[in-house]
């Protein structure tokens, strides 16, 4: 039996040995949802965990004070591998990006993988990342690190993500850009002395609807996707409105076409502002990337998959299906090697980012989805971590397909 198959073979049976520790975790963080930049209770129990296991740690970290990052040292010097973490929730449907999997199992891959560290020259990470969903002030944390240089000296960097359905080895995800608008007009009597007003709900209305006359003439090559909402628009019906407020999100799967479709919203909300005499005002946020695919990390997970029996989508039917969300690890992917496999937990019927799914993560599928989750990952970072030839491969691509 080669070293590999060996040491792949142990970090499950430390996995399983940890395992039943790692469901309480992910029970408990499950049932006590916070949300991003707020998840205090969730970094700490998984930081405590990764102390108690010998890790050095950082905490908070790169200022953010849910934030962390664990280091496990082998032997020697060698490859540098990123496991990365996430454990904040949604409001109103608590885990129902089951994200209370994703932080457990990154922990327990990495624990898993620091027992057999003696013996193999390298590092393990673990880094906890706050706020994928965007709350916050660490809204869009993986983006802070991968541009602050956090993934200096990193080699290979994942994390896994519970879905429905099928597993996928990855996923196609959009780039993303926040626009936010703001109307201003002037308040007045909305019968007695309407022509003394301007009504910025008005331009609102008039932006939401110059939107959607847009739509039909967007690329779908690109993948573009035109979101948004009207928060704000007046106080009483007998007030004209002084102020409104948009929000709208714009995707796609080219990142050069972003600023187009952020065009296209500011145009529409201009014109608003000019047909209703409003003032308006916009803030953009910093927006994501759009993922950066490796084709020998895909192939290893697919192993990886195939030796644990997971079932997955066939990754040729997954390049042809459009892209749906967006997350801040695709910035990483610009950075350093990465993927972001999905494991599927069932709940057939359930949608993400529901109170479904989230109670979906604490049932035995839930449990399985971690264990899958967690041993997936370690038994990829023993390949990574024994196979030089390996290492050399990813990296080539990363160099190929980076932009
Ligand atoms: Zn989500
Ligand atoms: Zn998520």
């Amino acid at each position: 039996m080669s070293d590999k198959v060996s040491l792949k073979r142990s970090v499950q049976n430390e996995l399983d040995a940890i395992m039943p520790h790692l469901k309480e975790l992910k029970d408990e963080i499950g049932r006590n949802p916070e949300l991003g930049s707020e998840e205090y209770e969730s970094s700490s129990l998984l930081v405590e965990e990764l102390r108690s296991h010998g890790f050095q740690v950082e905490y908070p970290f790169f200022e953010m004070d849910t934030a962390f990052k664990a280091v496990y040292k082998g032997m020697k010097n060698g490859p540098v591998i990123a496991i990365l973490c996430e454990y904040d929730a949604l409001p109103g449907v608590g885990h129902g990006c089951g994200h209370n999997i994703i932080g457990t199992a990154g922990i327990g891959a990495g624990i898993a993988v620091s027992k057999l560290m003696k013996g193999l020259a390298g590092e393990v990470w673990v880094i906890g990342t706050p706020a994928e969903e965007g709350h916050g002030p660490y809204a869009g944390a993986k983006v802070r690190m991968a541009s602050g240089g956090v993934f200096d000296g990193v080699d290979v960097s994942y994390m896994i993500h519970p879905a429905t359905g099928k597993s996928m080895v990855t996923a196609n995800f959009l780039a993303v850009k926040g626009v936010g608008i703001e109307f201003k007009g002037r308040t007045a009597h909305a019968a007695a002395d309407p022509h003394s007003g301007v009504n910025a709900l008005n331009a609102a209305m008039i932006t939401y609807m110059s939107i959607h006359a847009n739509r039909q003439q967007l690329r779908r090559d690109a993948n573009a996707v035109i979101h948004g909402i009207v928060t704000e628009g007046g106080l009483a019906s007998n007030i004209i409105p002084d102020k409104a407020v948009l929000k709208f999100g714009v995707r796609s799967s080219d990142d050069t076409y972003v600023p187009t479709l952020v065009d296209t919203v500011v145009n529409c909300a201009k014109g608003a502002a000019l047909a209703t005499g409003c003032e308006v005002e916009f803030t953009l946020s910093n927006g994501l990337k759009s993922n950066i695919h490796n084709k020998p990390l895909e192939d290893l997970f697919q192993r990886v998959f195939d030796e644990l029996g997971v079932e997955y989508r066939d990754p040729l039917e997954l390049a042809t299906i459009p892209p749906g969300g967006s997350t801040d690890f695709a910035d990483v992917t610009h950075v350093v090697s990465g993927i972001h496999p999905m494991i599927g937990i069932g709940g057939e019927g359930y949608t993400m980012h529901s109170s479904d799914f989230a109670g979906h993560t604490l049932t035995p599928e839930g449990d399985k989805g971690l264990e899958v989750g967690a041993k997936s990952l370690a038994m990829a970072s023993i390949e990574i971590l024994t196979d030089p030839n390996l290492l050399t491969e990813i990296k080539a691509e990363f160099e190929r397909n980076r932009v």
